[in-house]
C-alpha cells in the first residue's frame, strides 16, 4: 500500500522555467533514492503548483525502477491522526517502527505539522533513522523552511539538510503546454486559438487552468454544441471572477480551513474536537456575515448541519469574540484574509 496515483508521473508533469529546478531535483532522487545530496527533497510552493503531483511523480518512479523498495506517500495531515491514534493505543513504538522501516518517504503539506509538537518529535526520530540508513525523505510544504511557522528548530535544520525547490507559478509557454498534454490525455480535440485564450487568461496555478478546461469542455457537451471561443469567454471570466475572490461559502471554507491548517473534509467532519467545532463555527459564522445564503443552507453547505446549529454557531462565535482574547484574533485574522 503504496498510496501512489500513477497518474501523477514525470510523464505527465510539464516542464517549464517555473518547476525545472524542482523537476529535476526530484528525477535525480528518483533515479539514486537517498543516495543524492538531495535528502531530503523538499518542495515548496503556492496553492495547485504541482507540489502533489510531483511528490508522487519520484514515488512512482522509483517504484518502477526499484520494485523491491518500500515507498511511501502520506499527507502530514494523516500522519498526525495515525500517531494520535497510536498514542492512544499505546502504539507508539509499533508507529516508530513502521516508519522506520520505509525505504522511501514521502510526506506531503509538512506546514500542517506546525505547533504539533508531539508529531514533530516523533517525526524528527523517524527522520533520523531514515537519513542514517540513507533512506530517501521527500517532503511538500507551502512555504520555505525559512517562513516556516511553529515547527522546531530542530525539525527545520534538518529541512535545510537537503535540497529546497520551489514550484513557481507557470508561464504562459508552460501553461500551453500543460493543457495541450491534458487535452490530448482525455482526448479532446480543442482549436489552439481557444487553448491560448485560457491559457492567457488564467494565470494563477495549474489546478485552476485545469479546472477552466474541464468546465469548458463538460458545458459544451452538455450544451452538445461546439467548443467556441465565446463559450471560453464565459468560463473564462467565471474563473476569473471567483478568483478575485468574490465571497462564496466554499471560498469561506477553504479560508477558514488554511488558517487553521485543516482539510475542509476536517472542517466539515462530526468530530467535536474543540478546535475544529470552533473553525466550523467561525465558517459558519463568517458564510452568515459575508453571504447572501440562508441559515439552513449555510448549515447543509457546512457539514450537512441544521439552521439551529448555524444560529448557534454565530452566537458562540460572537460571545467568545467578546470574551476570548485569542478568539478574537482569529476572527479579525480571518476577516482580513476575507476582505483582501
Ligand atoms: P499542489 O499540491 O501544489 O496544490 P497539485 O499537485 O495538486 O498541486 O496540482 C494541481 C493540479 O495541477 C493537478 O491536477 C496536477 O496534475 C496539475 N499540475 C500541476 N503542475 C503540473 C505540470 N507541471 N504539468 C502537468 N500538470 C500539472
Ligand atoms: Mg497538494
Amino acid at each position: 500500500e503504496s498510496q501512489l496515483n500513477p497518474n501523477y508521473s514525470f510523464e505527465n508533469f510539464l516542464e517549464g522555467d517555473s518547476n525545472r529546478l524542482a523537476r529535476s531535483a526530484g528525477l535525480a532522487v528518483s533515479a539514486k533514492p537517498g543516495g543524492t545530496s538531495f535528502n531530503p527533497l523538499l518542495i515548496f510552493g503556492g496553492v495547485g503548483l504541482g507540489k502533489t503531483h510531483l511528490a508522487h511523480a519520484i514515488g512512482v518512479d522509483i517504484k518502477d525502477k526499484y520494485p523491491e523498495k518500500t515507498v511511501l506517500y502520506i499527507s502530514a495531515e494523516k500522519f498526525t491522526q495515525q500517531y494520535i491514534d497510536a498514542v492512544k493505543k499505546n502504539n507508539r513504538n509499533d508507529f516508530i517502527h513502521f516508519y522506520q522501516i520505509i525505504d522511501v518517504l514521502i510526506i506531503d503539506d509538512v506546514q500542517f505539522l506546525s505547533g504539533k509538537t508531539g508529531t514533530q518529535d516523533v517525526f524528527f526520530h523517524i527522520f533520523n533513522h531514515l537519513h542514517q540508513n540513507g533512506k530517501q525523505v521527500i517532503l511538500t510544504s507551502d512555504k520555505a523552511p525559512v517562513d516556516m511557522q511553529d515547527i522546531e528548530q530542530r525539525l527545520l535544520s534538518r529541512f535545510k539538510w537537503g535540497l529546497s525547490a520551489e514550484l513557481q507559478t507557470p508561464d504562459f509557454e508552460t501553461r500551453v503546454s500543460i493543457l495541450r498534454n491534458k487535452l490530448y490525455r482525455d482526448g479532446v480535440d480543442m482549436p489552439e486559438d481557444i487553448i491560448e485564450y485560457v491559457a492567457k487568461n488564467i494565470k494563477t496555478n495549474v489546478r485552476e487552468l485545469e479546472g477552466a478546461i474541464i468546465s469548458l469542455i463538460a458545458q459544451s457537451s452538455f450544451n452538445k454544441k461546439e467548443i467556441t471561443i465565446d463559450l471560453a469567454r464565459i468560463i473564462v471570466e467565471k474563473f476569473v471572477k471567483n478568483t478575485k475572490r468574490e465571497v462564496s461559502i466554499d471560498y469561506i471554507q477553504k479560508v477558514v480551513s488554511d488558517y487553521f491548517q485543516m482539510d475542509i473534509d476536517t472542517l466539515q467532519s462530526k468530530t467535536r474536537k474543540r478546535h475544529i467545532v470552533q473553525a466550523r463555527q467561525l465558517a459558519m459564522f463568517f458564510a452568515k456575515k459575508f453571504t447572501k445564503a440562508s441559515l439552513a443552507s449555510i448549515g447543509s453547505q457546512i457539514g450537512k448541519r441544521d439552521h439551529a446549529t448555524v444560529l448557534h454557531a454565530c452566537k458562540t462565535v460572537d460571545n467568545l469574540s467578546s470574551t476570548d482574547k485569542q478568539f478574537r484574533k482569529y476572527v479579525e485574522d480571518i476577516t482580513k484574509k476575507l476582505s483582501v
